[in-house]
């Protein structure tokens, strides 16, 4: 009995910590100040055209360091974010600072080139998300063309109807949407019929075992020819090495992003990867 409950109050001691052992509650608490004092940051990973090495553009990717927390994954805030109902409030810090940092990027680089932005799946469900979205790119005279909005099939799972929508003003407005983590979640093909996207993500996890998976490799394959019958572009996430780059040019694929041409980098050193090509090691 003893033992039993022994394990029970550590399996809820557990699920109550997460993976970098700092309580849910401290967490709550530190999120609810994070935003007035200045803990957020975004770093930018560039998406590369693989055929010559080419930036195309970069993904936003929103950094929390806490002072005594440390740094803490956008995968564990994220959701606590949305249940505290601050979601929204974050979600426009950043599409503001992306855009902020875009307009200074915008004299040194082409018409084409983007940035990718996130929305959570509460983000999605908000009725001031379109308006706020549109009033941000009027301040920052962006053009919509080039934001590319990224959401997961699991965003949309709740209510796809509400999400077809709202993703469908959005197109017409002028913004890209691309569907991220695609092949992760679930009835993935039915949104690629009903959902207005412009590209497709493959999840890293399906780049990493393409090499020694034929199921994966399978599964590359088929996203690759769906998408050219569908003109839509694909980007392979999560590329590492140089030969899941090589396998995945060999099969048709154009874009890559992941630690083989960059981190994630604060925009600082951002500024270094314009005047070169990526290449960095042969
Ligand atoms: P994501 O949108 O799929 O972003 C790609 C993630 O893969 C990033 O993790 C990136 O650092 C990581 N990554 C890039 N290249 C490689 C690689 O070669 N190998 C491996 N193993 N990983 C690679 P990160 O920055 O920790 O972000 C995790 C997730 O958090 C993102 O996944 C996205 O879903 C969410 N996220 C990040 N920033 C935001 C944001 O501003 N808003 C919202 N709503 N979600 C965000
Ligand atoms: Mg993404
Ligand atoms: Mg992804
Ligand atoms: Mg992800």
């Amino acid at each position: 009995k003893a033992k039993e409950s022994a394990a029970a109050n550590y399996k809820f001691f557990a699920e109550y910590m997460n993976k970098e052992n700092h309580s849910r509650l401290e967490l709550e608490s530190a999120l609810r100040s994070a935003m007035k004092n200045n803990e957020f940051s975004l770093h930018y990973q560039p998406i590369i055209n693989i055929t010559n090495q080419k930036i195309l553009g970069f993904e936003a990717l929103l950094r929390w360091q806490h002072p005594h927390l440390g740094n803490i994954s956008p995968e564990h805030f994220i959701p606590i974010a949305e249940d505290l109902g601050l979601i929204n409030e974050l979600g426009d810090w950043v599409f503001c600072h992306a855009l902020e940092q875009l307009r200074e990027w915008k004299t040194n680089i082409s018409q084409e080139f983007y940035i990718a932005i996130n929305l959570s799946a509460k983000q999605l469900q908000s009725n001031t998300l379109v308006t706020s979205l549109v009033n941000t790119i009027e301040e920052y005279q962006i053009n919509p063309q080039n934001i590319h909005i990224e959401i997961t099939e699991t965003s949309v799972i709740s209510d796809p109807e509400m999400a077809v929508k709202k993703l469908k003003k959005l197109r017409d407005i002028g913004f890209k949407i691309s569907i991220d983590d695609f092949g992760t979640g679930q009835s993935s093909l039915n949104y690629l019929k009903k959902f207005p996207i412009n590209t497709i993500k493959i999840d890293k996890t399906f780049v990493k075992s393409a090499e020694s998976d034929q199921v994966d490799m399978a599964i590359v394959k088929a996203v690759l020819s769906i998408a050219e019958s569908m003109d839509l572009a694909v980007v392979a996430e999560g590329v590492e090495t140089k030969s899941q780059e090589k396998l995945l040019l060999g099969e048709g694929c154009k874009i890559g992003q992941g630690y083989l041409y960059s981190k994630p980098l604060p925009a600082s050193q951002v500024k270094q990867l314009f005047n070169r090509k990526l290449r960095l090691v042969e």
